[in-house]
C-alpha cells in the first residue's frame, strides 16, 4: 500500500475542496489531480499541479491575446504541425508537477533528465520508510544474452526462489541495522545522513518533479520506450496516461511523430528508395554496419 490512511485522508480533503479560477483547467486532468496511482510494489505517481492545456500551446504559437483557438480542428492541426517540425517552444508553455515515490536505483536513471526541477525527501532530516522494491516473479529476469543492457527470460525454480530470498533478507537486514544505528535508545545514535549509506538501492525515495511539456515528452520518449528498463518504464507509462488526458491533441501528435515514429539515416533512406525501385538490397550492398542494417530491417523488414 503506497499511502498511509492519513496521507489518503489529506488527498481526499484536497479533492473535496473546489475553487473558482480564471485559469485554463482541463476536466481530464482535474479528475486525476492529487490522486496517487500505484507503480511497482510501493511506488506511485500523482499530479500535484499543472499549467496550461492544448489551447495554451496554440496560444503561445500564435502569440495571441485571447484563448488562441480559431477552431478545434485548427488547434489540432497546428499542434501536429509544431510537433512534426520540432517547433518545440510552444510546448514549453505547459507545466506538470508530480509527486513520485520510486526506488533509489530508478531515481538515479530519472535524475539524468536535467531539464526538470526536483526536490527530494531528505534522508538527512527524516527517517526512510522500511520499504524496498522486490520484483514480482515475472520481472525477476536473467541477464540478456543478446543485449548487455537488458534482461531475458524470468528466472525459474530454485534459482528464482533463492534470488528472491536474498533480495528480501538483505534489504531487511540492512534496514534493521540502519534503524539500530540511528536509534538514540541507550546510545548516542548515528546521524541519519551517515546511517542511510547502509541502505540498498531498492529502498524507496520520494520527490516533487516539475517539468515543462516539451521536456516531459522527451523524457517519455526515452523512458516509455521498450529499450528503457522495466522499472522506470512503468512510471513513464503511467505518466503517459495522465498526459493523454491533460493535452490530448499534443499527446496524439507525440504518439504519431515521436513514440511510433522512426528516424532514418541518409543510408537507410537511400536503401528504401532502391528497394522501392525494385533493386535487391542486402546486408552486403546496403552500405551500413551490421547493427544498422538489423535496425533498418526491424523497421521495414
Ligand atoms: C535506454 C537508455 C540507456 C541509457 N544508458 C545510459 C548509460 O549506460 N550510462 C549513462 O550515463 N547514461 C545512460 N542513459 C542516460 C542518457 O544518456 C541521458 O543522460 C538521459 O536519457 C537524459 O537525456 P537528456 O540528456 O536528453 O535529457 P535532459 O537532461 O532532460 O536534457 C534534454 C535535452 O536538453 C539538452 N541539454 C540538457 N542539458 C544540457 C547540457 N548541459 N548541455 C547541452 N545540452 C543539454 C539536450 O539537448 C538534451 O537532449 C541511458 C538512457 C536511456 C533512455
Amino acid at each position: 500500500m503506497p499511502l498511509s490512511s492519513d496521507q489518503q485522508a489529506e488527498i481526499d480533503a484536497l479533492r473535496s475542496e473546489t475553487r473558482q479560477t480564471l485559469r485554463a483547467t482541463v476536466p481530464g486532468m482535474e479528475a486525476h489531480l492529487y490522486k496517487a496511482y500505484p507503480v511497482l510494489d510501493h511506488g506511485f505517481v500523482r499530479v500535484v499541479d499543472y499549467m496550461g492545456d492544448d489551447a495554451a500551446i496554440c496560444q503561445a504559437a500564435r502569440v495571441s491575446y485571447g484563448k488562441g483557438t480559431k477552431s478545434v480542428q485548427n488547434d489540432e492541426g497546428l499542434i501536429r504541425y509544431l510537433m512534426r517540425h520540432w517547433h518545440s517552444t510552444p510546448f514549453e508553455m505547459c507545466e506538470l508537477k508530480l509527486h513520485v515515490k520510486l526506488p533509489v536505483f530508478v531515481a538515479r536513471q530519472w535524475i539524468r533528465h536535467r531539464t526538470a526541477n526536483v526536490n527530494e525527501y531528505s534522508a538527512r532530516y527524516s527517517i526512510l520508510d522500511r520499504e524496498f522494491y522486490i520484483p514480482a516473479p515475472e520481472n525477476l529476469a536473467a541477464q540478456s544474452v543478446v543485449n548487455n543492457q537488458g534482461r531475458g527470460q524470468a528466472l525459474t525454480g530454485e534459482e528464482a526462489a533463492r534470488v528472491l530470498e536474498y533480495l528480501k533478507a538483505d534489504s531487511t537486514r540492512a534496514y534493521d541495522h540502519y534503524a539500530e544505528m540511528i536509534s538514540d535508545e541507550g546510545q548516542q545514535g548515528l546521524a541519519r545522513e551517515l546511517a542511510r549509506m547502509n541502505l540498498p538501492a531498492n529502498v524507496y525515495t520520494q520527490w516533487y518533479w516539475k517539468v515543462d511539456l516539451h521536456n516531459l515528452l522527451h523524457f517519455l520518449r526515452l523512458r516509455a520506450d521498450t529499450h528503457a528498463q522495466y522499472e522506470i518504464r512503468v512510471y513513464a507509462e503511467e505518466i503517459c496516461k495522465l498526459v493523454a488526458d491533460w493535452v490530448p491533441f499534443a499527446y496524439k501528435a507525440f504518439e504519431d511523430y515521436r513514440l511510433g515514429a522512426v528516424t532514418m539515416s541518409a543510408q537507410m533512406v537511400d536503401c528504401l528508395r532502391r528497394m522501392i525501385a525494385g533493386e535487391e538490397v542486402t546486408e552486403e550492398n546496403c552500405g551500413m554496419s551490421k547493427r544498422e542494417w538489423r535496425e533498418f530491417m526491424g523497421v521495414v523488414g
